[in-house]
């Protein structure tokens, strides 16, 4: 279904699959808006989760809101390009979405976790992974903290699994940490456009 070779011949145009991960609170999130101005073409592949809805955040915009029973029957299915369970929720990309903005000649971000993007990586050996990096856990914190998203306890979660998350930035392409937001985003559009 994926061809291993996105760069192609010259009538069809097959799109590249870039993957962003990092530590909850990294910025991963505000980089991939900044990313999806800047670059044209690239389109963003909306996951599926079974976390709820945090307070503006719309069903088929940020994520697919879906029950526990129909995220299993879709993993039954081999509907997921990639699937994990992150913090306390699942989470998955489907691989109709991805392949047909592939195939159409669009490159195509993936926000994910790194469990999601090491099966990527298997099962799309030309994705490209970016891990998005923090200065310091203590910055990480406070990015957190100050974002009001998570309860004190998901908020220890999310610390936790950063140290976990930040073992594995070894396996990726490439490396951008967080510092300052404006050199980190530019440092992605370079990454994807070069
Ligand atoms: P993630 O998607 O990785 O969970 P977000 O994009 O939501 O992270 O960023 C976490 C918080 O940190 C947000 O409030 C965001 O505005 C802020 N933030 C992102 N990048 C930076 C940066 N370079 N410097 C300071 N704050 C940042
Ligand atoms: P949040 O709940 O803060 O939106 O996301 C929590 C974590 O889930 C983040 O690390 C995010 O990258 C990851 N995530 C979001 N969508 C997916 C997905 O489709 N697959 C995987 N494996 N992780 C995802």
């Amino acid at each position: 279904m994926y061809r291993e070779n996105a760069r192609t011949d010259s009538e069809h145009r097959v799109g590249r699959l870039y993957v962003l991960s990092g530590p909850s609170g990294a910025g991963k999130g505000t980089l991939r808006e900044h990313a999806l101005k800047d670059v044209p073409g690239l389109v963003y592949s909306i996951s599926c989760t079974t976390r709820r809805p945090r307070p503006g955040e719309l069903d088929g915009r940020e994520y697919r809101f879906i029950t526990h029973e129909q995220f299993t029957d879709w993993v039954t299915q081999g509907r997921f390009l990639e699937y994990a369970h992150v913090h306390d929720d699942m989470y998955g990309t489907l691989k109709d979405d991805v392949t047909r903005e592939l195939e159409s000649g669009h490159d195509v971000l993936l926000e994910i976790d790194v469990q999601g993007a090491l099966q990527v990586r298997e099962k799309i050996p030309d994705a490209f992974l970016v891990f998005v990096d923090i200065p310091s856990m203590q910055e990480l914190e406070r990015r957190l903290r100050d974002r009001h998203t998570e309860s004190e306890s998901a908020l220890r979660v999310r610390l936790a699994n950063a140290e976990k998350e930040r073992a594995l930035k070894s396996e990726y392409d490439y490396v951008i940490v967080n510092d300052d937001l404006d050199s980190a985003g530019a440092e992605l559009r370079k990454v994807i456009t070069s």
